[in-house]
């Protein structure tokens, strides 16, 4: 059994991407060709967004929407210790300051309820993540940001496509900023990421940014870096936008099985109402982790931890960060969580092959 199948989807997109690598061959625009403008206009159509700045990475992605938010050294950025190492990292990166507020132990996502006390006259913005595939309460988390004039960058590199109060992540705050790395639920062939917003100074700003601040050719008017994503990477998303939806149907319905096959025996994963996730991972919690994963493996099932280490246990964060703070729930979260197989093509016999094996060996 395949923790994901890129294969079973690739059979379904492969002519298309055979004919866009052709093309690409032929016109021989392999950076900022014209799959990468075809592919901004409809991500950015997708997400409900005005302007989308296709990036080198989400990690990128990320960098790029704080340079362009001015974030400098000593600045306070709130974010959570629950999340992939790439969200705090780039904070640092800039040498601002990663500020923490645990995690709401339902959703994995930032406790929106804990973060105005954390805000301080250096706090520049606010980072959530949409881990798993919801995102957080960014319905709140705006309302926060809005009353202090502090800027909302979204990390949705796991949310792409998911919705809160019916509207798309991506579209949801200042900037959003996702990653098509290929485990992504639009995941390209390589690494790739984007930039959405509705500020079209901003929008211009990560433009520029992410082609070594040129305002035009050769003439450079801040610094950037070379965040471009190339146009082969464009055409393989360009190819899955086409299935994504039908793909985001058929995740949601696996996950609806899981659960109810699952129900009562682990937790299962807990949806906000106001969301919809895209269940960029399937994740359960089990007190008795290192038993059940090897008990599964047994079995034939692969599982995966996302995180094992909150960030803030890191040994280079510990040495950046050293005064020592605990997050309870972020803490118990990454010794309790295991992710399930999760793809779109998993068939009913291997959904209750995983939830059957999932009941015999939580006990
Ligand atoms: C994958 C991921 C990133 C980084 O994306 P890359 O494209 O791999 O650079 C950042 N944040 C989160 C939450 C992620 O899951």
């Amino acid at each position: 059994m395949n923790f994901i199948d890129l294969k079973t989807q690739q059979l379904r997109i492969r002519d298309k991407i055979d004919h866009s690598i052709q093309a690409i061959l032929n016109h021989g625009a392999y950076i900022m060709g014209p799959e990468v403008t075809e592919m901004e206009a409809r991500l950015a159509e997708f997400v409900g967004a005005k302007a989308c700045i296709s990036i080198s990475s989400g990690t990128d992605a990320l960098l790029i929407a704080m340079m362009a938010l001015g974030i400098e050294p000593g600045d306070e950025v709130i974010t959570t210790p629950f999340t992939f190492f790439a969200t705090g990292e780039m904070i640092l990166q800039l040498q601002a300051k990663p500020v923490f507020v645990d995690i709401d132990p339902r959703t994995f996502n930032i406790d929106a309820t804990q973060i105005e006390a954390a805000i301080t006259d250096k706090t520049k913005a606010i980072m959530p993540v949409g881990l798993f595939g919801q995102t957080a309460d960014m319905k709140a988390i705006n309302a926060i940001a809005s009353r202090h004039h502090i800027p909302v960058i979204e990390d949705a590199a796991q949310s792409f496509g998911a919705t809160h109060h019916g509207e798309f992540s991506c579209n949801l705050s200042t900037i959003g900023c996702t990653s098509f790395y290929p485990a992504k639920p639009l995941g390209c062939y390589g690494d790739g990421g984007a930039c959405f917003t509705n500020d079209e100074e901003l929008a211009q700003a990560m433009r520029e940014i992410r082609n070594h601040g040129q305002s035009e050719r050769y003439t450079h008017t801040r610094l950037g870096l070379n965040g471009r994503m190339d146009t082969m990477q464009a055409a393989i998303i360009l190819a899955k936008l086409d299935i994504f939806s039908d793909e985001v149907e058929k995740r949601q319905s696996v996950a609806a099985q899981y659960s109810e096959l699952m129900h009562g025996s682990v937790t299962t994963p807990y949806i906000e109402q106001s969301n919809t996730s895209v269940y960029a991972q399937y994740t359960i919690r089990v007190s008795n982790r290192s038993e059940f994963c090897a008990k599964l493996k047994e079995r034939g099932i692969p599982t995966a931890i996302h995180y094992p280490v909150p960030f803030n246990k890191q040994p280079i964060i510990q040495e950046l960060l050293p005064e020592q703070v605990s997050y309870a729930n972020a803490e118990l979260a990454a010794a309790e969580v295991v992710s399930l197989p999760m793809h779109p093509y998993l068939s009913m016999d291997e959904i209750q092959r995983v939830a059957g094996a999932v009941v015999e060996s939580v006990g």
